[in-house]
This record gives structure tokens, C-alpha cells and sequence, in this order.
């Protein structure tokens, strides 16, 4: 993306080896200008035949197109509900508020959707052992596609705070887990150099197939909203690899007339996780790396290697940078939960996001807003139950749902129902 030296597809190859930049797929936008449209899209609507029920593979022409059907590892994933919740829009300030669930793919996060792409491009390299650096849902998404492709999966461990329910998924897919002494950051840096040695291929988002793959997160919302662009998207940002995705969707769906005008981007930082938000105040000039630390495990990195992609993509969408603390996050996914929809605590940032900057006057309060919620409610189990107990460190829990003990007695539970107020 930096010095426009291109490399073939069937190259193993994640950053440029003339300037060590970060790669982009480039698609042949003029040839697609001609190729496709809304309709395209719309007639697979439905469709029970693979690769199209995918809603990934749905874009195929634009995630990727030359690739053999029978190569392609789909689940299918995608395919996500986008809700209206008028009860959250109210909570956050605006009239109409929009939420992408993605943790309504296949494992239980977005990862799947670049996992897809990301597999797909290891059997096109004729590879056999596929690993990542993870601070929970890409090792899940990994172990998963891996085991359905008949592929070694390898995932790299921080020593941490790793939610439970992710690397249960891991090892319940039979990925080979190693927990390694290090934070995210130095995880990823240790999987590139070992997967180099070893030649296995590097499944994080510094590989731009998965990042084809996150982009129908944009495309599968303006489609669902019938191709109307909203005002806004909002997203939390951890190693800026949706962030990034959704800026080159984007940019790929005007520069095909396949939508008039760019919602603008929000990224949503932990404020204990926040070199985007610190590089943003500095306009944009340079990222310093931070230590991380955040309850939201999904975004607890310091020191994003998407950093220069996700620049672009505020730029071409005019885009904002805002932080949530931890206390704002739990609280937000208490809303969240409480809808019925639920989401990891990563996710919340998305609507808490719009929370705050509907309070700056950045968000108008009659626009549009679309929120992506990343994960799913029951990957990160403990944060729910130690946060409607109250027993989070330095988080008090202002929408708790209190676990009632009772006698098995009519009389005992008679007593708890008559007191229980509705919340
Ligand atoms: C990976 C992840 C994120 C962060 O996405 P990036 O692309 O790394 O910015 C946010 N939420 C959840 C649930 C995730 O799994
Ligand atoms: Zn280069």
C-alpha cells in the first residue's frame, strides 16, 4: 500500500519485501465497474448453494474473485442479523441506532469472516499448517476453520486474561494451543518469525486475505439496509484489522457506484488500550506503542499492526477516534445483554461510543447509526457474572442483575418474586 510494488496471489508474502509495508489485494476495480451490481448481490439473497449462501462468498467478485469454488472454506459464515433497537437508540441519544451482530457467525465473532478468506488463501498456497498470535477469537476462528479444512492449526497464547469461552473453543477444535509468556503484541511478532522458519502460513490480519473477508461486514450492512448508507459506522479498534477492512469496502463500493456517498467511521479504543485515540489527538502524524491493559481482552493490544491502513480509512471517510474506559464498556454491555442481544465486552465500546460522542455533539442525534458488536455474549462468561456481582476490580456494576438464592420452599421463592422489582 505504501510504495505500490505488487506480488502475485500465489506468493507467501505479508508485508512488502522492497519497503516492508503493509500488502493490500487489489482488485481490478474497472473490470468490476462493468461486471457487477446491486442485483448481482440481491439475486443470491437466499440462496441455498455454496459459495454464494456465505455472506462472504455472497461478494465473491469482491472479496476474491479468480479463486476455484472447490478451494474456497466456507462454514458458511456471515449472514448476520443487523437490529433495530430503538431501546438502545434511546440510551445512546440517537433516533436511529443499528446493530451488526457478528457474533452471530459461525464461532462467535467476526474473525470467521477473514478466517474464510484466510484459509481459503492457505489451501490456494497448497499450505498444511495455519497459526496466529490471538488474544482469543481468531485462535477460535482459526482452530475451527482449520478442522473443517482437514488443516494443522497452531495458535499462540498470551499469558493473560484470556477469556474462557475462547480458549475453550481453541483446544475443543483441536488446534495445537501454546500459551506463551508474552503479551499480544510480542505474540505476533513471535509468530511471524517462527511460521517464516517453519514455513506455516500467518493467519493474523496483517494477512490482507482476511481483511477481504471482514469487508463484507460493510457490504452485508448496506445491503441489508437496502443499499442506504448511514450516517455513521461505528466499531471498536483493536489491531485496526476491521477498522481497515471496512475503510477499503468502503472506498471499494463508491469508487463501483455501488453506493453514492461514505458513512463516516468511529474507532473505539479502551482507554487503557489506546494508541489510536493518542495518535488522533496528535493528528494522525505517528503511533506510539502503549502497554495494554483493558477488560475488553478482544482489544487489549498496544501496538496495532493495521495502524497505517486504519488511517487511510478515517481519511477517505473522514473518520473519528474516541476512548471508552472499562467502567463505560460494562455498563454499555449491560444495556446491550439486557436487549436480549448480548455481546462480549469489547463489542459494547461500539455503542457506548456513539454514547459519548452523541454527548460531544460529533454524532448528530437524528443520524443514522450502524454499531458492530464483534463477539459474542458467552465468550467472556466471567465478565458477566462478575460484573452483575459486583466483583470486578474497580467497576461498579450500575445495572446489575443480582442471582437470588432461595429455599425450595413456595413460600421462600413467593417471597423473592414479590420483591423483585422489574430493571
Ligand atoms: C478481534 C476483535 C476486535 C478487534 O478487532 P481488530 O480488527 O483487531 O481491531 C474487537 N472485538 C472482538 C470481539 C474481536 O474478536
Ligand atoms: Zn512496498
Amino acid at each position: 500500500m505504501d510504495c505500490g510494488h505488487q506480488y502475485p496471489t500465489d506468493q507467501i508474502i505479508y508485508t512488502c519485501s522492497v519497503c516492508g509495508g503493509l500488502l493490500d489485494v487489489q482488485h481490478d476495480l474497472d473490470t468490476l465497474r462493468t461486471s457487477i451490481s446491486r442485483a448481482t448481490f440481491d439475486e443470491r439473497l437466499g440462496t441455498l448453494e455454496r459459495p454464494y449462501n456465505s455472506g462472504v462468498w455472497r461478494y465473491k467478485e469482491l472479496v476474491y474473485p479468480d479463486v476455484a469454488d472447490d478451494l474456497i472454506v466456507s462454514r458458511p459464515e456471515g449472514n448476520t442479523n443487523l437490529y433495530d433497537s430503538p431501546r438502545l437508540a434511546a440510551w445512546v441519544g440517537v433516533q436511529k441506532l443499528y446493530l451488526k451482530h457478528e457474533g452471530e457467525n459461525p464461532t462467535g465473532s467476526f474473525k470467521d469472516r477473514g478466517m474464510t478468506g484466510g484459509v481459503t488463501q492457505a489451501r490456494v498456497l497448497g499450505i498444511n499448517r495455519v497459526a496466529c498470535a490471538s488474544t482469543g477469537n481468531t485462535s477460535a476462528s482459526l482452530a475451527a476453520y482449520a478442522a473443517w479444512a482437514g488443516l494443522d492449526g497452531i495458535v499462540f497464547f498470551q499469558n493473560k486474561q484470556i477469556a474462557l469461552g475462547k480458549l475453550a473453543q481453541a483446544i475443543a477444535y483441536g488446534a495445537t494451543g501454546i500459551q506463551v509468556n508474552a503479551d499480544f503484541d510480542r505474540n505476533l511478532e513471535l509468530v511471524r518469525e517462527v511460521a517464516e522458519k517453519l514455513g506455516i502460513y500467518v493467519l493474523n490480519s496483517i494477512n490482507p486475505f482476511r481483511l477481504e473477508g471482514q469487508k463484507t461486514i460493510m457490504i452485508e450492512t448496506i445491503q441489508q439496509l437496502r443499499w442506504r448508507v448511514p450516517d455513521w459506522i461505528v466499531v471498536p479498534g483493536g489491531n485496526l484489522g476491521n477498522s481497515s477492512a471496512f475503510g477499503k469496502a468502503l472506498y471499494e463500493l463508491k469508487a463501483l457506484g455501488l453506493i453514492d456517498r461514505l458513512p463516516r467511521l468511529a474507532i473505539i479504543q479502551a482507554d487503557g488500550a489506546n494508541p489510536l485515540y493518542r495518535s488522533y489527538q496528535n493528528g494522525l502524524k505517528s503511533l506510539e506503542p502503549v502497554h495494554a491493559e483493558t477488560i475488553a481482552t478482544a482489544i487489549k493490544i498496544g501496538n496495532p499492526v493495521n495502524y497505517r491502513k486504519a488511517v487511510r480509512a478515517l481519511h477517505w471517510t473522514g473518520g473519528v477516534v474516541e476512548e471508552v474506559s472499562d467502567q463505560e464498556i460494562m455498563d454499555a454491555k449491560a444495556q446491550i445483554d439486557r436487549t436480549g442481544i448480548g455481546c462480549e465486552p469489547a463489542s459494547a465500546c461500539s455503542v457506548v461510543g456513539v454514547r459519548k460522542l452523541v454527548e460531544k455533539g460529533v454524532i448528530g442525534r437524528n443520524e443514522t447509526v450502524v454499531g458492530i458488536l464483534t463477539g459474542h455474549v458467552l465468550k467472556d462468561a466471567d465478565a458477566v457474572i462478575n460484573y452483575h456481582s459486583n466483583q470486578l476490580d474497580g467497576i461498579e456494576a450500575h445495572y446489575p442483575n443480582h442471582l437470588h438464592q432461595s429455599e425450595a420452599t413456595v413460600a421462600a421463592l413467593s417471597e423473592i418474586l414479590a420483591v423483585r422489582e422489574p430493571n
